[in-house]
Formats: C-alpha cells, sequence, structure tokens
C-alpha cells in the first residue's frame, strides 16, 4: 500500500471527512484491521483566509508549496489538496513536489463521466464558482458542463461556507437553502450537483435529494485509495 499524503486544514471540519473516507475506503477493501497509510500536514485556517481576501494568491500557494514539501518529506507517495478552493494554487504546489498530485476536479470529473454526465451543477466558494480554475479544468479537459447558480445565490452558498461550515455550524435553515438552489440548478438543466466545496456534505447528502450529488471529499478520498492500493 502506498502512503497518501493530506494537505489538510482547509477547514479542518472537511479534513476530518477526508481521514475517515481514506480510512473507511482502505478497510472496504482490505478489510480486518486494515487502515489507510496517510501523512498530514495540517495548516492553519486563519492564515489561508486573510489571504484569500487579500487575494494573494501567489503567497498561498507559497504557503501551501512549503506545506506541500513536509509531507514529501514525511513519505507520502502521492499529495491531496484536501479543498477545492485552494486548486486555485495548484499549479505552484506540484511545481515544488516530486510525488503526483491527484486532483479533486479530476477525481470528480472521471466519475460524472463513468456515470455519463455531460452537464453539471456546482456548489462552491465564490472563488471556485467564478472563476476559470476549476470549471474551465472540467470544461476544457473533460468536455463536461458547467451551471453555477445566480449571483446572489452563490453569495448565500459562499457566506454558509465560512460563516457556518468550516466553524462547525451546521443549520436547517442554510439546508434549506442550499436544496433550493439545487434544485433550481437542476431544473436549469443541469443533470447532477457537484458538491464543489469540501465542507458541504456536513450540509446535505444523497437522502437530502432526489438529484444525483457529486461529493468532491468522497470521490477525492475514493481516488486515492485507489491509487494507494494499486501498488
Ligand atoms: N474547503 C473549501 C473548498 O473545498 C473551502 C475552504 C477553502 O477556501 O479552502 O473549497
Amino acid at each position: 500500500m502506498r502512503v497518501i499524503g493530506v494537505l489538510g486544514g482547509m477547514s479542518w471540519e472537511s479534513t476530518q471527512g477526508y481521514y475517515r473516507a481514506l480510512n473507511e475506503g482502505v478497510k472496504a477493501a482490505l478489510g480486518g484491521f486494515h487502515s489507510a497509510k496517510i501523512v498530514m500536514v495540517s495548516v492553519d485556517f486563519a492564515e489561508i483566509e486573510a489571504l484569500q481576501q487579500q487575494g494573494d494568491w501567489h503567497a498561498a500557494g507559497e504557503l501551501l508549496a512549503s506545506a506541500a514539501q513536509s509531507v514529501e518529506r514525511a513519505g507520502a507517495d502521492c499529495l491531496l489538496i484536501a479543498t477545492n478552493t485552494m486548486h486555485k494554487v495548484a499549479p505552484a504546489i506540484e511545481q515544488a513536489v516530486t510525488i503526483p498530485l491527484l486532483h479533486i476536479a479530476d477525481a470528480t470529473a472521471e466519475q460524472l463521466t463513468a456515470d455519463g454526465i455531460t452537464r453539471v451543477g456546482l456548489l462552491g466558494t465564490r472563488f471556485t464558482m467564478e472563476q476559470d480554475f476549476y470549471i474551465g479544468r472540467l470544461e476544457k479537459q473533460f468536455g463536461i458542463e458547467v451551471v453555477v447558480p445566480d449571483q446572489s445565490e452563490r453569495d448565500t452558498i459562499h457566506r454558509v461556507i465560512f460563516d457556518e461550515l468550516c466553524q462547525g455550524r451546521i443549520k436547517d435553515v442554510s439546508r434549506q437553502r442550499y436544496l433550493a438552489i439545487i434544485d433550481s440548478l437542476h431544473a436549469h438543466g443541469a443533470q447532477a450537483v457537484i458538491l464543489g466545496c469540501t465542507e458541504i456534505a456536513m450540509l446535505v447528502g444523497q437522502r437530502d435529494t432526489k438529484v444525483p450529488l457529486y461529493d468532491t471529499t468522497a470521490l477525492h478520498a475514493q481516488r486515492a485509495v485507489a491509487w494507494a492500493l494499486n501498488d
């Protein structure tokens, strides 16, 4: 089994989900007392969030590149960046290490493609829903058309991620808002919806809606487990 490297803490609330999913994935495959071999560096999210606010993606990239080098030095065979948003600086991180980066958008797109989904809704932070680093990858590398919520819906989704989910607050009223937005994306032709922020599965899940949901935390972890066991 190969060692999975995780760049976590963005936020730590969702990194817990990664830790669980990686271990459950290995246990499901190998049984018994088996668990995942993991090396993790967990950053202080306040530093990252401040750089996001300032738009200083260069500094954020340098900080995460240095953390990724620590992950590699500690013995990881691959690297997961345990957040969709910070894949904005994936090129800087990838350049700083020699181990392969398993990209969260690729893990998601591969499953969408396998399921025959060609038009998908996307929920995530403002950065993920409005910039090219994520949507562009899905569209250009995988030919998947991406539909995003309107401006006021995007504001709501972003606010709930930072003011509630990243701080461990789960509110029913926010769940209902998210479900209404998921329905509206479906009504606009999205065959499925990507939970493109690693905290969203804390709020909504497949049990809440008939619209097919693609949880990036689960798909990213699943991809890493398959990679780790395929040695
Ligand atoms: N975990 C989130 C994501 O998947 C948001 C936190 C962050 O900005 O990294 O995008």
